[in-house]
């Protein structure tokens, strides 16, 4: 008698346990659990959170996009076709609806997973712990898989390994576990991103396979030398022959100027760089103009859509402050960025006029000087910079270590990163010294 009873009590007791947790799922969809601090269900502040994030980032690709076609229309002088629609936003022309619906994802679906995924760990584990944030942020994380370029994907996932790098030091810092010898001097962030340029403009010119293809475009686009001098460049800085007959029928086609050069030459000369300017003064102001007038219109459209979109309210009651904080930002970004092309073409200029030979590391020298325009930026801009040029000089980083390690009988460098990677061949075995510098 007792045993049935018992046994009736232990069915009664799974039984409203069962019933307790499909209230708990069936609330998931109608209403709220008492940890959650969001007012509506779980779902519906998923999908609202969602959608939210979806339209905010899509509208600001597209407010990008609808400008820099404007900053172009305008610079081809056709003002009436800023009012024609059809030249503005045709699909021919404003490619960027598939890229903003891919962007809007990427935020939304990080978003809203984040969000569900929390309040559904909230019920299965009955309390609120960093664990619920630290899964639920892990598995919101796979929407990076909406961006369908490879090295975007990348470049956003080593982007916000920096951030998390940046995270656990200030918190190591705050606490007094941990930090940098001189992270108190006042310009350490400069410091940074004096460094990490280097590395990148080192790249550029004599390793330009170890940077992503667009950003070697941007800075190729930026920059008033072409890829084909670049090429020369790296040739004789190497000590190959030169394509002495490329370059000059490159540089023929485009400013009818004559090269006489030998093909073993140690050093490109200006007359090789710029060609169609005589002066070193020109091309340098000629280099920082340029790249003002390239940049301006992005920066501009980065710093006033974002606002606009994500402050509508803000904007509304003070449309022209807006508009004159957003241009402000904007020619001071711009500013930086034609400074640092200036001085990285007057320092290339200014070593072709005091030496005969050319030297790898003056294009690293060049960056680190060139850098030093980030003081023109607000302070807490550095730091933003620093962190976004940190990846792609990591990135780049096994072309200098390797580099370095040139072989004293040759003269040539060890291009082969594979070779020493595998500890395979013949350079590694030869030279131990080597595999431990790169790893270094
Ligand atoms: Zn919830
Ligand atoms: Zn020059």
């Amino acid at each position: 008698m007792l045993q049935q009873r018992a046994a009736l009590a232990s069915q009664e007791k799974e039984a409203a346990l069962k019933r307790l947790r499909e209230a708990e799922y069936s609330s998931f969809f109608s209403s709220r659990h008492t940890l959650c601090q969001h007012l509506d269900s779980c779902i519906a502040n998923s999908i609202s959170s969602f959608c939210q994030r979806f339209l905010l980032a899509n509208g600001v690709r597209v407010g990008i996009g609808v400008l820099l076609r404007a900053f172009k229309l305008a610079k081809n002088k056709s003002f009436r076709s800023l009012l024609n629609l059809k030249l503005l936003v045709s699909e021919k022309d404003l490619i960027v609806r598939e890229e903003a619906c891919r962007i809007g994802l990427l935020f939304g679906g990080f978003t809203g997973c984040y969000h569900g995924i929390r309040c559904i760990l909230r019920r299965l584990r009955k309390k609120e712990t960093i664990l619920n944030e630290f899964f639920a942020g892990c598995i919101a994380g796979l929407s990076i898989l909406t961006l369908d370029d490879q090295s975007k994907r990348r470049t956003l996932a080593l982007y916000i390994l920096a951030r998390l790098a940046q995270c656990i030091y200030n918190l190591a810092k705050a606490r007094k576990k941990f930090h940098f010898w001189g992270s108190h001097w006042q310009h350490g962030d400069s410091l940074l991103f004096s460094l990490a340029c280097a590395q990148v403009m080192y790249a550029f010119v004599m390793r330009p396979e170890t940077l992503p293809e667009s950003y070697l475009e941007f800075i190729v686009r930026t920059g008033p030398i072409s890829r084909p001098v670049l090429k020369a460049v790296r040739e004789s800085c190497r000590g190959e022959p030169v394509d002495v007959d490329a370059l000059s029928a490159f540089l023929s086609s485009n400013s009818n100027a004559k090269l006489e050069l030998a093909t073993n030459c140690r050093l490109i000369p200006c007359t090789g760089i710029h060609a169609g300017r005589s002066s070193c003064m020109e091309q340098t102001s000629f280099a920082a103009r340029s790249a003002f007038k390239k940049t301006f219109p992005l920066y501009m459209s980065l710093t006033f859509v974002p606002f606009v979109v994500l402050n509508l309210q803000k904007f509304m009651q003070a449309p022209m402050h807006t508009f004159l904080t957003a241009l402000r930002g904007a020619v001071r970004s711009t500013s930086f960025i034609s400074l640092f092309v200036g001085i990285y073409q007057g320092f290339i200029c200014l070593h072709r006029k005091i030496a005969v030979k050319d030297h790898k590391l003056i294009y690293w020298f060049a960056g680190a000087i060139a850098a030093l325009a980030v003081l023109l930026e607000k302070k807490s801009r550095r730091s933003e910079l620093a962190l976004y040029v940190l990846p792609r000089a990591a990135g780049s980083r096994n072309s200098l270590s390797l580099s370095l390690c040139t072989d004293s009988d040759s003269g040539k460098t060890h291009s082969n990163v594979m070779c020493i990677i595998s500890g395979a061949s013949k350079p590694a075995r030869k030279h131990p010294h080597k595999l431990i510098q790169y790893f270094a």
